[in-house]
């Protein structure tokens, strides 16, 4: 098996680049997910916490 290597990739959401680590990849193989990661980690959380907050506000 080849060797994982931290990759850097290009976040669809703010442009910035962020690292995909080889432990995140380890990760997504291991989940049998084939695509990278489209957005850094802080967009990630950011959609995330909205999905929340919208949710959130349904209840009130
Ligand atoms: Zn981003």
């Amino acid at each position: 098996m080849a060797e994982l290597q931290d990759k850097t990739l290009n976040c669809k959401d703010c442009s910035n680049d962020f690292v995909f680590t080889a432990g995140e990849q380890e990760f997504y193989n291991e989940k049998g997910f084939t695509n990278e990661p489209q957005r850094c980690p802080e967009c990630r959380k950011a959609k995330k916490q909205s999905f929340r907050d919208n949710r959130n506000r349904d209840r009130n």
